[in-house]
């Protein structure tokens, strides 16, 4: 007890498996025994458990988050010489696609109370060739899909919604991942609903659009041994599939857990000076991935440091806005343009969330924080 007091990591995903050890060892068991290692029954039963889950009527696996981003573009024929309007403030995956197909990101800035895309600005980035929006519901926090889904269908454009860290998360009524045109969902293990490997998967409402990821992913086959586009081998493994039907089940109760720490942390945060708490949209719940709180800048790393030093772990996600990497320097954006987006990355910190995360530690965590800030 007192070694988990000194010691408290960003994430923890063993202690997630060990609760559900037996069950998972006897799914994993029972796929070696079977001797189908891609696909099959343990896939297919993910397939339609996720899609139900969601409320969508086609869900695809597949084998990544950043597969399931790129299928979606492939399916709607984007490519060169279109443009995709997405944050500058997410993993590398969103946009990278998004140049994968040959398109063009086009990159507004974030609101400052989210962290994700401002949708203010998203009319003034649409162009002629604009042809997607991804907007990603960063931390497990929703994006204002209605807003979303009013400016997307005004232009005519897709919306491809990046859920990677949003599995379960809530719009209004319905579930992240079946508001848009597609939703992509990562199973990476960090992720909410992780597995032990990588994965991910398609939802869509959209028939043809499933039957293009399923041609896409298994290598452009359309028929067997004929193959009508150039695809990927993107599938997803049996024991993947099997470990996330029985995570799958457990969902709700982790997000649930994911929920009441973060109504901890504001409570307790929202009172302390030059602390930002990250907020809710009303209309939105959120999965709380990752509980960010933007700190002064020229603390963040201090704070960090400290609390190190405290045995509390933290994480920056992200520290540099994907609009000035070096490999986006030929879209030629400079310093300043993104101001929120840019200013963000620099007083971001992500405290300690995962479902087992217990009370004490999470005393210790916002006491440690507390101490660095006087
Ligand atoms: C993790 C992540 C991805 C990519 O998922 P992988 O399964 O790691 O390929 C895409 N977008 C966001 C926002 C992510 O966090």
């Amino acid at each position: 007890m007192i070694q988990s007091l000194n010691s408290i990591p960003a994430f923890d995903i063993k202690q997630q498996y060990t609760a559900i050890q037996e069950e998972i060892s006897a799914a994993v068991l029972e796929v070696l025994a079977s001797g189908g290692y891609i696909g099959g029954p343990a896939v297919a039963g993910l397939e339609q458990q996720l899609a139900a889950y969601i409320g969508v009527n086609e869900c695809i696996a597949c084998n990544s988050g950043t597969d399931a981003l790129y299928l979606a573009l492939r399916a709607y024929g984007i490519g060169v010489g279109d443009e995709v309007i997405t944050t500058p403030f997410t993993f590398i995956a969103t946009s990278e696609v998004i140049s994968a197909v040959g398109a063009k990101p086009v990159f507004v800035d974030i609101d400052t109370t989210t962290f994700n895309l401002d949708l203010q600005q998203v009319g003034a980035a649409i162009t002629p060739q604009t042809k997607a929006i991804i907007p990603v519901h960063l931390f497990g926090q929703p994006v204002n899909m209605t807003e979303l889904m009013n400016i997307a269908t005004t232009h005519n454009l897709v919306v491809i919604e990046d859920c990677a860290q949003s599995t379960g998360a809530t719009w209004g009524e319905n579930r992240v991942g079946s508001i848009g045109h597609v939703g992509c969902f990562s199973f990476y293990p960090t992720k909410n609903l992780g597995g032990c490997g990588d994965g991910g998967a398609i939802t869509t409402n959209n028939a043809e659009i499933a039957a293009k990821v399923r041609m896409l992913k298994n290598h452009g086959q359309s028929n067997r041994y004929h193959y009508a586009e150039i695809g990927v081998n993107s599938r997803l493994d049996a024991i993947q599939g099997a470990i996330l039907q029985i995570k799958l089940r457990y969902l709700d109760t982790w997000n649930q857990q994911r929920q009441a720490i973060a109504f901890r942390y504001a409570e307790f945060l929202s009172q302390l000076p030059h602390i930002i708490t990250p907020q809710e949209l009303p209309g939105g719940k959120g999965v709380w991935n990752q509980y960010t709180i933007r700190v002064l800048p020229e603390k963040r790393d201090g704070i960090r440091e400290e609390l190190k030093a405290r045995g509390v772990n933290t994480m920056v996600y992200y520290p540099h806005p994907l609009h000035l990497q070096p490999v986006y320097q030929n879209l030629g954006y400079q310093p300043g343009q993104l101001p929120v987006a840019e200013a963000t990355c620099d007083r971001v910190l992500s405290l300690p969330m995962f479902p087992e995360l217990s009370p004490e530690q999470q005393q210790q965590v916002i006491y440690s924080l507390k101490d660095c800030l006087v």
